[in-house]
């Protein structure tokens, strides 16, 4: 019997989560909400998604419309075996009120504190950590990033100690309401939340952020130097760790990928699975350099799509039958159309 899921809050993350999780065979979409009505919630009809009323929204709204509502979100609710919020920034909290008294599991996003949930997943990193747990919150696109390349790197050399820059986009494409944008925002927050949230997934890690906001929409990027216990004798030994693992992708100089733009219009061309989004780390093999102990890179990540996969592991933990973590990889990225490693 597939694993029936609901998800409340159909906005830039909800809407690519419940697209994820109509692609997987194991998992069924018993529908989304949405607080107001407008063209995602028209592509959800279209989709054949059952479209629930959420937060201050109301039915008569929707059939105003002209779109049919299958309920509020206390039925979505009812009709789940488990919940993914995907509800604005700290929304998810009071949600998860709803999900108590129904006793129903949920996944909460990284806008989330990490308290909302027993445990903070990146499944690279801590996919058994999820195991049977009720309340799981998938961390942020940037601290997805950053756990995804700790894992590998911890995994494969150690880590003494790791610095990163996040060079954070502004907005999402389509929030216009935050625009226009000209300027260079540091964070003056030293260090940034992005090191103690990557802690909640690896408590031991000596890891210090900062951040600053520039005026683009496409992606961030980090600038990392990671201070490795047991430094390989070349950077070629590096490559081949991040190459021979899920979810990254390494663009060669031949390739001419400059920067972000190439990225997405990449992400655009190859068209991966339902979306033309760029759920891997992005690497450059050129912008790798390692000195000694001391390994420098660059990663670029999408915010919008990055932590997709990582939902659709966070069920298959918490509810699924006894896949492994590289199992649970395979099949969500096999359904969602991102390359295996090598191919
Ligand atoms: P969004 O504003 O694009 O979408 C939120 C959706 O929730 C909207 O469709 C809205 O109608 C709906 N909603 C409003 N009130 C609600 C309620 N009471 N209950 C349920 N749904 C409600 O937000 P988003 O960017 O998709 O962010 C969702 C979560 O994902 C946040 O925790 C955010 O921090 C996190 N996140 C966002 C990004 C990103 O780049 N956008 C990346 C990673 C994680």
């Amino acid at each position: 019997m597939p694993i029936k899921v609901a998800v409340n809050g159909y906005g830039t993350i909800g809407k690519r989560v419940a697209d994820a999780v109509a692609r997987q065979p194991d998992l069924r979409l018993v529908g989304v909400s949405k607080s107001r009505p407008n063209y995602e919630a028209e592509i959800a009809r279209s989709k054949g998604y059952p479209l629930f009323v959420a937060g201050s929204g109301t039915t008569a709204a929707f059939e105003s419309a002209g779109l049919n509502v299958a309920g509020s979100v206390s039925d979505l609710v009812r009709a789940a075996d488990i919940v993914i919020d995907c509800a604005p920034e700290s929304v998810g909290r009071e949600n998860a009120k709803l999900y108590g008294s129904a006793g129903v599991p949920a996944v909460f996003q990284g806008g989330e504190k990490s308290d909302v949930a027993e445990v903070s997943f990146s499944a690279l990193a801590n996919f058994e950590a999820a195991r049977g747990k009720k309340r799981v919150r998938v961390v942020s696109c940037n601290t997805t990033g950053l756990a995804r390349s700790v894992a590998v790197l911890r995994s494969g050399f150690g880590v003494d100690h790791w610095e990163a820059t996040l060079v954070r986009r502004a907005a999402d494409p389509a929030e216009s309401e935050r625009g226009p944008i000209n300027g260079i925002l540091p964070s003056f927050k030293i260090p940034s939340h992005h090191g103690p949230d990557v802690r909640t997934i690896f408590p031991d890690l000596s890891i210090t952020t900062t951040a600053l906001v520039v005026p683009t929409t496409l992606m961030h990027v980090h600038v990392n130097h990671v201070r490795l216990s047991k430094p390989p004798a070349s950077i070629q030994a590096v490559l081949e760790r991040f190459r021979a693992t899920p979810r990254f992708h390494v663009f060669r100089e031949w390739e001419g990928v400059d920067g972000t733009p190439q990225v997405m219009e990449y992400a655009r061309d190859r068209a991966t699975g339902a979306r033309a989004d760029m759920m891997e780390n992005v690497l450059w093999e050129h912008g790798m350099r390692l000195e000694g102990p001391d390994l420098y890179f660059f990663q670029a990540i999408h915010q919008e799509s990055i932590v997709v996969p990582e939902n659709i592991d966070a069920v298959r933990a918490m509810l699924g039958g006894r896949e492994s973590a590289a199992a649970s990889i395979e099949m969500t990225d096999r359904n969602l159309g991102i390359p295996r490693p090598g191919a």
